[in-house]
Order: structure tokens, then C-alpha cells, then sequence
């Protein structure tokens, strides 16, 4: 109940404090910081995926900065032979803004990480965007783009059937629950028929051929995929589980531990506040982050007394 509440007034909370209570979930601001996080994740046996931290953005020349700073991920990505590809929010490119522009620059990206035998994954963003972003992940494939891979949603009802819909292209594809709040006619609101979606989502996958991350750090899920993998007997190179830098650490040491492949989210760069925001509110302890965090700050308060 405290959680709940402590979660629904974040954005009032100044964003030092956000800052602060979420630096576990984020890299750093800059390009070194991501990587210095991606080199000590592999050298655990972990991939990544680096995510430059940036969404809905509605200026055209904001998308050139997004697009550029990618481009030096996946340079500097080769340079320093890490192992890790990129995540990228279609808004943050131009989706919203002129559906071509955003066309674009993945054709670019996906083209730049195919030289350098790389990988871009689309996130998938709020249900607004679903149509625009399966429509521009179908026609980078039908381009010959296929370095490229799509993200579905358990919690969204029209999952089962965009798999469906999608199979003719063998798709390269994340499942996860999916983090944005959509109307009841559109999202599954109750937890089981979620869980039960990411189930049958992940044995549509599998049955038709896909390579999937298995994107969660829900325990009986990670076990329920694991059965489903054994009783496919999928090599571990048909599939990987992903989490979230910070989120259970332990647990995906658990499946690194196992012999599963894990791929963990790498986010960076100077747009931090709004991928906060959505950690901190799925985070089941956040009351304790928060009232150790502003009680560390009464007893230890900075030089001007501030926050
Ligand atoms: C690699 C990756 C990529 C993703 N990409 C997308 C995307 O493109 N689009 C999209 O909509 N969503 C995306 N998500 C988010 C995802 O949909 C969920 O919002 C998020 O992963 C939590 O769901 P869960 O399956 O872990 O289950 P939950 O039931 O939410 O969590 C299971 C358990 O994990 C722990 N946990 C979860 N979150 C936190 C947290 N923030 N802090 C501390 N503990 C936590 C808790 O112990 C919780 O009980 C992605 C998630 C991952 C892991």
C-alpha cells in the first residue's frame, strides 16, 4: 500500500533524490560509462545491450544527436570487442515525428551493425506506437535489414496474434510483460492472465522458429521457460534470457551459473529521469529506497543543507 502510494507521488520527488535512489538502474551519462559496465557484465559471462537513454523526442535535429550517439556505440562497441548490441526507442529516432525520418536512421543503424556483425533490437514503446513500430520493423526486413529484432508485449491482448501475423519473417524477438499503463481494453490487468500470456507468447515463439529473449526477472516465469526450453531441447544458442542492469543481480547469476545465455539492458547518457521513473516505480521496496535515502540525507545533509 505505502509502495504504491510512494510510487504514484515519484514525479514530485526533487530529481536529485530520483537521481540518487535510481544511479543502480543507469550506467552513467556518458559512452565510457556504458562500456565500463558492459566490460565487467562480460567478463561475469554476461552479454548487454546498450540502450542511449532518450524517448518521444518531437525535434527533428534531437534525432540526428540520438542516431549519432549509437553510431558511436556500435564503433566503439568494436573497437573495445565487447560483447553487446544496441536498444533502440522508435520515438527516440523520429516515430512520432515523421514515420520516414525514423526509417531512416534505423535502415542506417541496422546496415552499421550488420558491417560489424552486430545487432539492433526495437523496444517497443506505449500502445500507441505498436502499429507504426511492427509496420517499420516489417519493412526494414522486407529491405534486407536483418540484423534487426522486435520487442512484444505479454500484458498487451493483440500479442498472440502480432506473433501470428509475424511468423513469415522468423522474427528475432524479446517478450516481456511490458512496462506501460494501457486501457483495459487493449492490456491484461490481472497478474495470472499475464503470466499465462508470456507463457503461450513464448511457446508461439519457439514453435515458430523465432530466437527469443526471454526478457524478466519474474522467478516462475524464468522457471516455466526453462521447462519450455528443456522440453523443446533448444541449444542455448536458440534463445537467451534478458534482465535489467540492477534488477536481481543474483538471479541472472543463477541462470549465467546454469548455462543460460543472459543479455542485460545497459541504459546511458543524459536523459535519465523519465527510464527512472519506471525502475523505481516497479521496484516492490521502493518506500525503503526512498525513506533511507531522504533520512540519510536529514542526518547527512550537504554542505548548503539541500537536497
Ligand atoms: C531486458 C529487458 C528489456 C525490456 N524491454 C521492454 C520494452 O521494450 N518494452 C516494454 O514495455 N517493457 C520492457 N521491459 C520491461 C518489462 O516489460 C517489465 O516492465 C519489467 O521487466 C518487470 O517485469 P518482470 O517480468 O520482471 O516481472 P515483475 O512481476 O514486474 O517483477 C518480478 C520481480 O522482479 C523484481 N523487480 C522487477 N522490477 C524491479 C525493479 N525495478 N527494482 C527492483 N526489483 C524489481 C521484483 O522482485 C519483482 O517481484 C524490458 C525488461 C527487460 C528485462
Amino acid at each position: 500500500m505505502l509502495n504504491h502510494a510512494i510510487a504514484r507521488v515519484l514525479p514530485v520527488v526533487p530529481r536529485p533524490v530520483v537521481r540518487r535512489i535510481s544511479s543502480r538502474y543507469i550506467a552513467g551519462s556518458e559512452l565510457d560509462d556504458a562500456t565500463y559496465t558492459v566490460r565487467a557484465l562480460n567478463a561475469r559471462g554476461k552479454m548487454a545491450t546498450i540502450d542511449v537513454l532518450g524517448e518521444e523526442i518531437t525535434d527533428a535535429r534531437e534525432t540526428d544527436a540520438i542516431a549519432a550517439a549509437y553510431e558511436e556505440v556500435l564503433a566503439e562497441v568494436d573497437r573495445r570487442h565487447l560483447d553487446s548490441n544496441i536498444s533502440v526507442k522508435p520515438t527516440a529516432l523520429g516515430l512520432i515525428l515523421d514515420f520516414d525520418l525514423c526509417k531512416r536512421h534505423l535502415q542506417q543503424l541496422v546496415h552499421r551493425a550488420r558491417v560489424r556483425d552486430n545487432f539492433v533490437r526495437i523496444d517497443m514503446e506505449d500502445a500507441t506506437t505498436t502499429d507504426a513500430t511492427l509496420a517499420m520493423y516489417r519493412e526494414l526486413r522486407a529491405g534486407g535489414y536483418d540484423a534487426v529484432g522486435v520487442v512484444l508485449q505479454a500484458s498487451l491482448k493483440r500479442t498472440i496474434s502480432d506473433i501470428g501475423e509475424l511468423a513469415d519473417l522468423r522474427p528475432n524477438v524479446r517478450i516481456c510483460k511490458g512496462i506501460y499503463v494501457e486501457s483495459r481494453e487493449v492490456q491484461f490487468r490481472d497478474y495470472h492472465a499475464v503470466q499465462h500470456s508470456f507463457v503461450n507468447s513464448l511457446e508461439a515463439l519457439l514453435d515458430s522458429g523465432c530466437y527469443v529473449g526471454i526478457a524478466t526477472h519474474d522467478e516462475w516465469l524464468i522457471q516455466q521457460a526453462k521447462r519450455i526450453v528443456a522440453e523443446r531441447g533448444l541449444e542455448r544458442d536458440r534463445y537467451e534470457f534478458q534482465m535489467l542492469l540492477g534488477v536481481r543481480p543474483r538471479l541472472g547469476d543463477a541462470l549465467v551459473d546454469e548455462g543460460h545465455r543472459l543479455r542485460i539492458y545497459v541504459p546511458f547518457g543524459s536523459h535519465w529521469y523519465e527510464y527512472s521513473l519506471r525502475r523505481l516505480q516497479e521496484n516492490p521496496s521502493i518506500a525503503g529506497y526512498v525513506a533511507s535515502d531522504t533520512v540519510g540525507r536529514v542526518l547527512r545533509p550537504g554542505r548548503n543543507g539541500s537536497l
